[in-house]
């Protein structure tokens, strides 16, 4: 079956995951997150106290899907909240650097991709995962616009928290992230790229169903272009 897939890439708090699933429930498209699946392999990472030479294990055994949104381990869904903790923050980009990781999520991302429609989000996923993606966004935004946004989440959960820590841990995280060795995080040349720092998520949202419409007219013209030449 040939799915349509949407790549929405992105800094850390540019607004992927809630962008996403808006676009996502809209199309009827399944929504996936792909740094649940980093902060997942971090997750084990902290609870197994796995050294850095032993982060490639993390993922060893495991059986991982992901289903409406939910992340599956091992049969049972896995609670979300344990995933965006303040540890989980702080470790995640560098678990995110090791190859054998990176290599299972993005095995992972393709296989799920392959069967449904998807808009996807992350860091790679125009530029590595799902290259083909019949459409891919780049959403940035100030780094104090993001911490301000990272911030609220974090301290409306009841996180013990401060900005500064907020801002440094997105800073370093934007550091680690945009220049590790392995699909380190960059615009993908046929992305749209959209700064998201004055923006309100329905605006995102309508510029990026613009993008579709046009993506959809050019299809449509070089589908008629190409019935007249034969
Ligand atoms: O998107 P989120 O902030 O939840 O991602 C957490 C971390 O997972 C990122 O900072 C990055 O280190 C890693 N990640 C990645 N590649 C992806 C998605 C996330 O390296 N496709």
């Amino acid at each position: 079956m040939k799915t349509r897939q949407i790549a929405i890439d992105g800094v850390s708090s540019s607004g992927k995951t809630t962008v996403g699933k808006i676009v996502a429930e809209r199309l009827g498209y399944e929504f996936i997150d792909s740094g649940l699946l980093y902060r997942l392999a971090t997750k084990i990472v902290l609870d197994r106290e796995l050294p850095k030479e032993r982060y490639a294990e993390a993922l060893n055994g495991v059986s991982v899907d992901i289903v409406e949104g939910k992340i599956i381990v091992d049969g049972s869904v896995f609670p979300m909240d344990l995933l965006r903790t303040k540890e989980v923050d702080e470790l995640v980009s560098p678990v995110s650097e090791d190859p054998k990781v990176r290599e299972e999520i993005t095995d992972l991302l393709r296989k799920i991709a392959s069967s449904k429609n998807v808009v996807m989000v992350g860091r790679d996923i125009g530029s590595v995962v799902l290259k083909d993606a019949f459409l891919k966004v780049f959403l940035t935004a100030t780094l104090e616009e993001r911490a301000n946004r990272r911030f609220k989440e974090l301290f409306l959960r009841g996180e013990n928290i401060t900005f500064e820590e907020v801002y440094e841990n997105l800073k370093k995280r934007d550091v680690i992230d945009s220049t590790r060795e392995v699909a380190p995080l960059k615009v993908p040349e046929d992305a749209y790229v959209i700064d998201t720092t004055m923006l309100s998520i329905e605006e995102v949202v309508t510029l990026i169903f613009e993008f579709i419409k046009g993506k959809e007219y050019a299809l449509r013209n070089s589908q008629n272009y190409s019935d007249t030449l034969f």
